[in-house]
């Protein structure tokens, strides 16, 4: 072994080989860290040992005792044996079976010590155990393992791997332990380490693969060890450290100019301002208002409820860029949204004498052509358009801020394009919902946060319930009532990708069923992604106008549209439907002055989780308790949905279970790195290692 063990590729351990290495490569491992940062699946007590006399079927047991007689046992079935070991101890014997596992001839031998553990059943002739896991304690001089591997203590279980078993992988482990080195280099800094009372890192990783006697196995299920919980914390620490230092970095550009704000400002951002700002939004404004007067670009996150008023707030940064002379770039992340931004803000902007052009796909040649001159020369001030905005070939004059709206992971790839084109305005990502604040502080980690906590006044609650398929009656009835009073309705069909085709020829024929045989006398129409966009924009328009009175639509609606007029929604297939989405959807509606409703109509029986999403929904409409629940439902790979997430890979962490411990990271790895002058060793670790640990590279 070369001195350094951990970095050694898995290859070339004894007994992995090219062909087990590449089982293991599969699955993302590569080096004997990467098997020593895996934690088991599960850990199973094998210590406690029941004498035989003490054996009952259905048990799960340990023995010890010596092998009496072994051998191949032929059956009545052709080509089936099975291998047979009688063991005793002083109180009795008990037979052993393994089906067709011949070889075995060549390790069971009598007279050997060894340990069966697993479940016994009761066959015919006496008790047996099937199957069970063995251990050869004495007089196998061959059995590298030398006992007490795979039985006779707390054993770790792993995920089988291609070829691997979970015993080849025990064996593999322990093994390991041996080599590892007394003095094992540890990225977790000293002082750190003592301030939290964390063990070594070596140690760490040893009581975790081969945890001493007496620990509790229930706390290593629940990987609630002080051994797992260090290395845990130390994927944390890491991570943190590596996102501080990402956002340090960042820091250190220069953007063209600080904004400067002064009474003449304010001034002009008082007459765009239609409403009087909620206290939150007074304070984000703040916060990111702050952040433009700096030297170094802002890379600031806004959070805030759906509706919350997260829109006004980046008009009003926009204002301010503006005003200083910047350009400024808002993104959507689909063109309906992007129109309907343009809208408001073209109208929000018409006491000003700033300029806002609109750079979509639906634009023909010669229109964007023109805009494009427009953004070059600067006599357009602010540009709306989706994300092609900046990765496409736009130049802009002085580009100051660009705005991300209601897209989780956005910003990331947005950044990193503006930063190749040596650009570094500021940049002000928006989320479409809440994030619960672990996910918040991993996804975004590198980003500063604002959070818009409550809703403008006047809100009318919505009132949510769910109905099943059969009651379709009552729903239409709920919806007429609505359209009697002159409000409008959307009726929302999901469409999921793998069955798109099938999906969307349902919403089509329910459009048509809502016109011609359940509201004859009002306009329904159809909005869908499939639609081309010119289409798409009017009906939008028309609806907005109120020239349509039932928008039965896919999930196109999902983000952003604001038409205050639309007072009930109903949503087909509930359950198909995230939490998160549905909460997103839901916002649609209770814009206006009157009270909304949201009818989820749901096909029983309904699944657990199914269950769950939508009682969540009834009894709450609060985004930020939504968001968790989401979470602890789903689990962070999905709380995002299939954009990209921005989460990393993390191997023995967990964002739901640990997320105090992500939280603590992150206050240790801020403290730490501004207190100390060595933070030299731990960012060649974080450049050495970051891919491999984290999966994600250099995104941001
Ligand atoms: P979101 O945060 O979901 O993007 P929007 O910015 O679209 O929310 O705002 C939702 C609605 O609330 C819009 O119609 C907007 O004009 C209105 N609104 C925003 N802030 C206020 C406020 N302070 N007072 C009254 N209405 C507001
Ligand atoms: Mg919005």
């Amino acid at each position: 072994m070369p001195a350094d063990l951990l970095s050694q590729a898995l290859q070339f351990v004894k007994g992995v080989g090219p062909r087990r290495a590449a089982d293991l490569h599969r699955a993302g491992l590569l080096t004997v860290e990467d098997l020593l940062l895996r934690f088991p699946l599960r850990y199973e007590d094998r210590a406690r040992l029941t004498p035989v006399a003490g054996l009952r079927p259905g048990m799960t047991a340990t023995v010890v005792g010596e092998v009496l007689s072994s051998g191949i046992r032929p059956t009545r079935r052709p080509g089936f044996r099975l291998f047979e070991v009688a063991v005793r101890d002083a109180s009795g014997a008990v037979r052993a079976v393994f089906p067709n596992q011949s070889f075995l001839k060549d390790v069971f031998h009598p007279q050997q010590q060894v340990v069966l553990f697993g479940p016994l059943d009761y066959r015919g002739s006496g008790l047996q155990f099937t199957n069970p896991e063995y251990e050869i304690v004495r007089g196998d001089a061959d059995d590298p393992d030398d006992g007490h591997v795979h039985t006779g203590r707390i054993v770790p279980i792993y995920e089988k791997v291609g070829s691997m078993t979970p015993r080849m992988q025990r064996s593999l482990m322990h093994q390991l332990m041996a080599l590892l080195p007394e003095d094992l280099a540890d990225p977790v800094p000293s002082s750190v380490r003592q301030a939290l009372a964390l063990p070594t890192r070596r140690d760490a990783i040893l009581h975790t693969h081969f945890p001493d006697m007496g620990v509790s196995v229930e706390a290593l299920n629940a990987f609630r060890t002080e051994a797992q919980r260090r290395l845990i914390f130390e994927e944390f620490f890491l991570f943190q450290a590596g996102m501080v230092l990402r956002k340090r970095q960042q820091a250190q550009y220069l953007k063209a100019r600080p904004v400067v704000v002064d009474d003449r400002i304010r001034a002009a951002a008082r007459t765009v301002l239609p409403f009087k700002l909620t206290d939150g939004q007074k304070v984000a404004l703040r916060e990111i208002v702050t952040d433009m007067q700096r030297a170094a670009p802002m890379h600031r996150l806004l959070q805030g409820d759906v509706g919350a008023g997260k829109t006004i707030v980046a008009l009003l940064a926009a204002l301010v860029a503006m005003e200083n002379g910047f350009q400024v770039a808002f993104m959507a992340p689909t063109e309906i949204l992007a129109d309907q931004h343009y809208m408001t803000i073209r109208r929000l902007l018409e006491p000003s004498r700033f300029r806002v052009a609109s750079l979509t796909g639906s634009l023909t040649a010669a229109k964007k052509r023109a805009t494009l001159a427009e953004i070059a020369s600067g006599t357009t001030h602010m540009v709306v358009g989706t994300h092609a905005l900046v990765e496409g070939a736009v130049a802009f004059r002085d580009l100051g801020l660009v705005v991300i709206d209601e897209q989780h992971r956005f910003g990331v790839v947005q950044r990193a394009t503006l930063r190749g084109k040596g650009l570094h305005p500021d940049v002000l990502v928006m989320t479409a919902t809440p994030i619960p604040r672990t996910l918040a502080l991993t996804a975004f980690g590198d980003l500063d946060s604002s959070v818009i906590r409550e809703l403008p006044p006047g809100r009318q609650p919505i009132r949510t319930v769910a109905k099943p398929d059969s009651r379709r009656d009552e729903i239409y009835r709920l919806v007429r009532a609505e359209l009697e009073r002159g409000r409008q309705a959307y009726v929302i069909y999901p469409l999921v990708e793998e069955s798109e085709k099938v999906d969307l020829r349902a919403a089509t024929e329910m459009a048509q069923t809502l016109q011609n045989d359940v509201f004859p006398e009002y306009r329904v129409a159809l909005l869908h992604g499939k639609m081309k966009s010119d289409e798409k924009d009017q009906v939008m328009g028309a609806f907005a106008r109120g020239d349509i009175h039932v928008l039965a639509a896919t999930t196109v609606v999902e983000v952003g549209v604001d038409v205050a007029n639309a007072t009930i929604m109903v949503v087909e297939h509930a359950e198909r439907f995230g939490l998160s989405q549905l909460h997103q959807l839901r916002g649609r509606v209770g814009r206006g002055a009157h009270a909304s409703t949201c009818v989820l109509v749901y096909q029983a029986p309904l699944t657990d989780q199914g269950h769950a999403r939508i009682d969540a929904l009834v009894e709450t409409s609060d985004g930020f308790v939504i968001a968790e629940r989401d979470l602890e439902i789903r689990g962070p790979g999905d709380f995002f949905g299939t954009r990209q997430s921005g989460l990393p890979t993390l191997r023995v962490g967990d964002l739901v279970r640990d997320h105090v411990l992500m939280e603590e990271a992150r206050r240790e790895a801020v403290a730490w790195l501004d207190g100390t002058t060595e933070a030299q060793p731990l960012v060649d670790y974080l450049s050495a290692n970051w891919a491999q640990r984290f999966g994600l590279v250099a995104v941001g």
